[in-house]
């Protein structure tokens, strides 16, 4: 299918004159449109950014995003190549050295550190809303980004719209999807005792609760608060005050990591995984969360988004010089790269959720059982974490 055939008029864009053409026109300004527009004009192409103004959900949030994302090395290097990364506030970004993946049970429990990965850091965990504007900052600065409020013409379309997004369906692009009947609370949170830069997760069948490290607005002491439950228990303790909720927040964590306090408000985003297929066609392309959706139980979304960045931007840079940009065989190439990694974080997230999601004591106690063993064998111990902090 060409994106052509969805007719959309050529309209009179705001900073854009009119029937003026670029090489890439992308379509979402999230953190992975973003990046490739920075990327691709990094690589010598005039790219169209358009963001959408009127979105409910992902641009919504963003505008007081609470969240924090947990990068690993290779999204961090994109950054650092796009000259973003440097310029972020040292309180914006915390690293990781340990991560403790907890049981339902108090001394199950595994252990992760990035002395053993032989890593400088498992993980950095950066504030959602100051990489947001590092990068509209970096994008402000590229003098071959423009940004658009309309359709204008270009050689390949990006489309980074996100999970729902409209263009794609229209392009009669298949999505399959799975609704893990969860939603995930996030929220900022501060702690009466220092983080030492562990980030914490507790399986507690079926919720999920993830406590990542941050240096704001309490240095050494404060959380970005991931939360996933079914549904009904989500929406519950989203209608407690911040009392209450704290005392929830006390018995999942069991009080490992001291008292915890609120300290923003609680949002919450509904939790499926997603394919979609095909991921390109004759002159467009997907990227991201519109390509794939999973869990964020592994923290990894956003990091799959930015190695598709990654990418694109290479399979483009090392094009034949006759090739043009929209050529559904050159971005082919990309689909095939970004095919293998993709599926195996989809069923490597689903299949921990399935394994912790289930009350069965039986799965319960092999569960447990299975985190201390895992413990007690560091070679399958450093296969996995080089698996968390590279994808
Ligand atoms: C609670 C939670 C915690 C998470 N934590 C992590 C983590 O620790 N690490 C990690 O790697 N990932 C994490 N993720 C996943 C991560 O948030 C997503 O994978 C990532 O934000 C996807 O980025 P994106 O740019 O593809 O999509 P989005 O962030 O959804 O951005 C899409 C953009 O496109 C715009 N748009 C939509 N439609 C149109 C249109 N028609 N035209 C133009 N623009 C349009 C939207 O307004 C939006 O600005 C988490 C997710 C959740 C819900």
């Amino acid at each position: 299918m060409c994106l052509c055939q969805l007719a959309r008029p050529v309209k009179v864009l705001s900073t854009i004159k009119p029937m003026q053409s670029v090489d890439v026109l992308v379509r979402g300004a999230g953190v992975v449109g973003q990046c490739l527009a920075l990327a691709l004009a990094h690589g010598g192409l005039r790219v169209a950014l358009r963001g959408e103004a009127t979105s409910e959900n992902a641009a919504g949030h963003r505008k007081h995003d609470v969240r924090a994302y947990a990068l690993n090395s290779a999204s961090v290097a994109l950054l650092r190549e796009l000259k973003v990364w440097q310029a972020l506030a040292p309180s914006a970004v915390t690293a990781v050295y340990e991560m403790h993946v907890h049981g339902d049970r108090p001394d199950a429990r595994l252990e992760f550190t990035a002395w053993q990965q032989h890593v400088d850091a498992l993980a950095w965990i950066v504030d959602a809303q100051a990489l947001h504007a590092g990068l509209e900052t970096a994008i402000d600065f590229a003098t071959s980004v423009t940004r658009t409020t309309a359709d204008v013409g270009a050689a390949l379309t990006a489309l980074c719209e996100g999970k729902d997004s409209s263009t794609r369906s229209a392009l009669g692009v298949h999505v399959e999807r799975f609704d893990f009947g969860q939603k995930a609370i996030a929220a900022r949170l501060t702690a009466s005792r220092d983080h030492q830069n562990v980030a914490q997760q507790w399986f507690r069948s079926p919720d999920v609760l993830a406590l990542l490290p941050l240096d704001a607005p309490q240095a050494q002491a404060s959380y970005a608060m991931v939360w996933s439950c079914p549904t009904q228990r989500a929406e519950q303790l989203l209608t407690l005050g911040a009392r209450e909720f704290e005392i929830e927040l006390a018995q999942a964590s069991t009080g490992f990591v001291g008292e915890l306090t609120l300290c923003s408000e609680r949002m919450a985003w509904p939790l499926t995984q997603a394919l979609a297929q095909p991921w390109c066609g004759e002159g467009w392309v997907l990227l991201g969360d519109a390509a794939h959706v999973v869990h964020p139980l592994a923290g990894q979304g956003l990091n799959l988004g930015l190695a598709d960045v990654a990418v694109l931007a290479r399979v483009i840079a090392q094009r034949e010089p006759w090739r043009k940009l929209g050529d559904a065989r050159l971005l082919r190439r990309y689909a095939r790269r970004r095919a293998t990694p993709t599926l195996a974080m989809g069923q490597v997230t689903g299949g921990l959720l399935q394994l912790f999601s289930r009350p069965s004591p039986a799965l319960r106690e092999l569960r447990n059982r299975g985190l201390n063993l895992l413990d007690h064998l560091p070679s399958v111990k450093r296969w996995l974490g080089a698996r968390a902090t590279h994808s």
